[in-house]
């Protein structure tokens, strides 16, 4: 399928560039060098003038000027006219030098983003400038949990995006991944995932050596943060958290703008935090986990007691919360009760997080957001209830359901920083992408 519109996601693909990226690549507070700064800019604004970027990031008109013509001539950066808008009162204004336009040069790199689920892996293909060229997904293998056939499927998916619209791999510079679980991006291991028998400590490397593209992984409610942050609400906000209930409960975190994974690279497993002491088996292993509580997963396992449908939780548990969820829109008490119940452990995860964070925002994001029960008005205002604010206003939280692809969208951006970081020559270490 060729890209098309996806709610929630700009794809400019009409053509102009929409631009993509943070909006205010400036505010971190290391100092990055002025030809990434230059860079991002352009891209996230999706072209612009010479004049408007100094005037923008404060930059001297001769700094612009020199380092944009580096960017031009290394291929990164191309000019292009603006169309002229004609002054009825002033006819010989404009009569100058036509001003000129700074794009990025979107044909010249072409990145994959791909999201491994349990269910269904999805992927996106996107040039330099961040807009969608085309899109594949396939069903995964039922109740495998082995990192050889989870790379062969990736393998296969590449394929068949590639075949959608005509390129090849060699086409391709970078590939960005997202899979559930403790997922360390600097090192590309992976400690624990619900999607893998075993922990694996070179599992990037073994992903690099089938699809034969650099390629970086990550841990998926990271890629919905970098959506969030490249593509969607969190674009002009420097500190927010994403939080997202859907394939368990993840967490990201943007500080200054950027991405923030944690001293050890893994970062926020608010699903895995405890909200009951001797609760509920979590899949990870260990008990009363939130996301034991709020996840398709835990509330398909309610629903097989409920709907007295046990025999058919192992074969589809999304197909289990989809009757639940009629069961409850139909006024069914016992399958009310249970979103109800989760909705209040959504609420004492986020009202956790306001307090531990104070973020501008919680953007409570993901590809459906279907089972709205969770995010009711009742369970923000119990969220609110339970957070000491004093005279402040509450934390504000926003919902922003995407489509399907939104993981997979993440899954480009990562791709998108890693690969300008090692183009624009300050990446040092794996570390310090995206
Ligand atoms: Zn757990």
């Amino acid at each position: 399928m060729i890209a098309s519109d996806l709610g929630g996601i700009d794809t400019g693909n009409d053509g102009a560039l929409a631009g993509c990226g943070p909006l205010l690549s400036n505010v971190a507070p290391v100092a990055r060098p002025l030809r990434h700064v230059l860079f991002d800019h352009v891209r996230a604004q999706g072209g612009t003038t010479r004049a408007e970027m100094g005037r923008a990031l404060g930059v001297s008109a001769a700094s612009v000027s020199a380092v944009t013509s580096d960017l031009i001539a290394d291929g990164f950066l191309r000019e292009s006219p603006v169309a002229a808008v004609p002054d009825v009162e002033n006819p010989r204004i404009g009569r100058g030098r036509p001003p000129v336009e700074l794009q990025v040069a979107a044909e010249a790199y072409h990145v994959i983003g791909m999201k491994l689920g349990d269910l269904r892996h999805t992927a996106v293909l996107s040039d330099f400038a961040g807009r969608r060229i085309a899109e594949a997904s396939m069903p995964t293998r039922p109740n495998r949990k082995s990192a050889a056939i989870l790379i062969a499927e990736a393998r296969a998916l590449m394929d068949k995006l590639l075949a959608e619209c005509g390129k090849n791999r060699r086409d391709i510079s970078c590939v960005g991944v997202g899979m559930a679980g403790m997922v360390d991006f600097a090192t590309g291991s992976v400690a624990w995932s619900p999607m893998l028998d075993a922990p694996s400590t070179a599992l990037r490397g073994q992903f690099e050596t089938a699809l034969g593209v650099p390629t970086w992984l990550d841990n998926d409610a990271n890629l919905l943060t970098l959506a969030e942050l490249w593509f969607g609400g969190g674009r002009s906000k420097s500190d927010f958290a994403v939080v997202t209930i859907e394939h368990g409960v993840g967490m990201g975190l943007v500080l200054f703008n950027q991405l923030y994974r944690g001293a050890r690279g893994v970062g926020m497993e608010l699903g895995h935090t405890k909200v009951q002491l001797d609760g509920a088996l979590c899949r990870c292993g260990k008990r009363g986990c939130l996301e034991a509580y709020v996840a398709d997963y835990a509330l398909a396992r309610e629903a097989a007691t409920a709907l007295d449908q046990h025999e058919s939780l192992s074969e589809s548990p999304l197909a289990l919360l989809e009757s639940l969820f009629v069961e409850a829109r139909g006024g069914n008490e016992a399958a009310l009760s249970i979103f109800r119940r989760a909705g209040r452990y959504l609420a004492l995860g986020l009202s956790n997080v306001a307090q531990m964070f104070d973020p501008e925002v919680i953007i409570l994001s993901g590809g459906r957001m279907q089972y709205d029960y969770l995010y009711a008005r009742e369970v923000l205002s119990e969220m609110q209830s339970m957070t000491l604010t004093g005279a402040r206003p509450p934390a504000r939280v926003e919902i922003h359901s995407w489509g399907d692809l939104v993981w997979a969208q993440g899954a480009v951006a990562l791709a998108l920083g890693a690969l300008t970081e090692q183009l624009l020559g300050h990446s040092a270490t794996r570390g310090s992408a995206a």
